[in-house]
């Protein structure tokens, strides 16, 4: 059984698979009821990010939520996933803003926060919900914004000391005021065909229009019901992978960075600062581990539009190429992954017996640290017949 909520997930593992398998859609499961007395709402995990955010804005211009900056990603595999957006140094990631839950275990019991007890609802809040059953809604809380809040995005290209601006970047991104979140992309472009090149660019909005910001719609003139949309504006094919940065890269790393990426063209990377809230946040609060003493979350990315299998492998090797040059400056022993940007690479599970639970090791090492046995130990309790599985799910104990 594959759960699908928005679909999201970068392997599909939601819709896609070699076994004969059936979908439980959860799309028309998306219902959102805003309660401003507590600052709380009731979410379907069919909702996607963007109707949550615009229903809490078409009640209050003071409540957002912290959640991922794309508006058609499902609340269902973002939030079960640990989720994160903009909002993060100031009040930590998605999951960590839940506060109730409604699941249906695999002896098809309706469970809530109290019922399932602590184990499962803090499993589900960044161990992935597809190993554990089907959740039906979270209730989250909102959290207070500003009634002005500023945008902006700065580009710079290699002359104009863009390896500078990194090293500058990586110093400040993490320790800065909590209410700043400078996200960083390096990009090879076409210098003669530059449509991207901005002079230094703020605005000043409201925090429903900065959403619309994010998701590169022009903030001025696009109605926030674009918010409802389910289908991204572009569909393309697309990879990613994930990396931790604990010490800054150098400046001759970044030079070997920039050379290897001019090689390879099409990857790109974008870095994530870390610190605020993330660093206040013990490491078993909830699955997710990678807080204190992480400067910066890289994301690799490759999206092409031309069909085809061998176009696939080829540029999903070029992810793997630029992803192999960064291992010198990124986090060892494991080396850390983000649940949520799925990546096969790292490992598939047969599920087959004592294989499979040294097969959940591997992934789950990396997405989930210390917090892995943990995760086991709850999978073996409350799913002991692995009814809840996937290619990269949390694997039983063995017998
Ligand atoms: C364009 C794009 C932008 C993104 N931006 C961000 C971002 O800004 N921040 C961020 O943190 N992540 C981001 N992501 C990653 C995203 O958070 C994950 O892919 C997330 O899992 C997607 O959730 P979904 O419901 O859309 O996916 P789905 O493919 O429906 O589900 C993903 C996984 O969750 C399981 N699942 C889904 N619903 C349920 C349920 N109700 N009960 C149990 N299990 C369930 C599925 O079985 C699957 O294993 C982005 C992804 C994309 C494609």
């Amino acid at each position: 059984m594959k759960i699908r909520s928005g679909g999201h997930d970068y392997e599909g593992l939601s819709y896609v698979s070699n076994t004969p398998f059936f979908i439980l859609d959860m799309f028309n499961l998306r219902s959102i009821q805003v309660n401003l007395e507590d600052e709380t709402a009731w979410v379907q995990t069919g909702a996607t990010l963007g109707e949550v955010f615009y229903n809490i804005a078409k009640k209050s211009k003071v409540h957002g939520f912290p959640a991922g900056v794309c508006p058609t990603v499902g609340v269902g595999g973002h939030v079960s996933g640990a989720g994160y957006g903009n909002m993060m140094r100031k009040y930590g990631l998605t999951s960590d803003n839940v506060i109730d839950a409604e699941i249906v275990d695999a002896d098809g019991r309706v469970l809530n926060r109290k019922t399932m007890g602590d184990d499962l609802f803090w499993a589900i809040r960044g161990g992935g919900g597809s190993s554990f059953g089907v959740i039906v809604s979270y209730k989250i809380k909102l959290v207070r914004v500003p009634q002005v809040v500023t945008v902006f995005r700065v580009s710079r290209t290699m002359e104009e000391n863009a390896i500078d601006v990194v090293l500058q970047w990586q110093d400040i991104a993490s320790k800065i005021d909590d209410n700043l979140f400078i996200r960083l992309a390096m990009d090879v472009i076409d210098q003669g065909n530059n449509k991207r090149l901005k002079k230094l660019d703020c605005h000043e909005l409201c925090w429903i229009e900065s959403v619309l910001f994010w998701a590169d719609y022009s903030p001025i003139d696009t109605p926030i019901e674009v918010l409802l949309e389910r289908t991204p504006p572009t569909l393309s094919h697309l990879t990613r992978k994930s990396d931790y940065v604990k010490d800054p890269i150098p400046k001759e790393g970044l030079e070997i960075i920039w050379k290897k990426m001019i090689e390879l063209e099409t990857p790109r990377l974008i870095f994530n600062p870390y610190g605020g809230k993330m660093s206040e946040i013990s490491e078993d609060a909830i699955p997710f581990p990678h807080r204190k003493g992480n400067l910066y979350k890289i994301q690799y990315l490759a999206n092409w539009d031309e069909e085809g299998k061998e176009k696939e492998k080829y540029y999903m090797e070029l992810v793997r190429k630029l992803y192999s040059y960064m291992s010198p400056y990124v986090s060892k022993y494991p080396r850390q992954a983000y649940y949520n940007y799925r990546d096969l690479d790292l490992g598939v599970n047969h599920h087959d017996g004592t294989k499979g639970y040294l097969e959940g090791r591997k992934y789950g090492i990396q997405y989930f640290m210390n917090n892995f046995d943990k995760l086991v130990h709850i999978k073996t309790l409350v799913d002991p017949s692995n009814l809840f599985r996937n290619e990269q799910s949390i694997p039983i104990l063995p017998m």
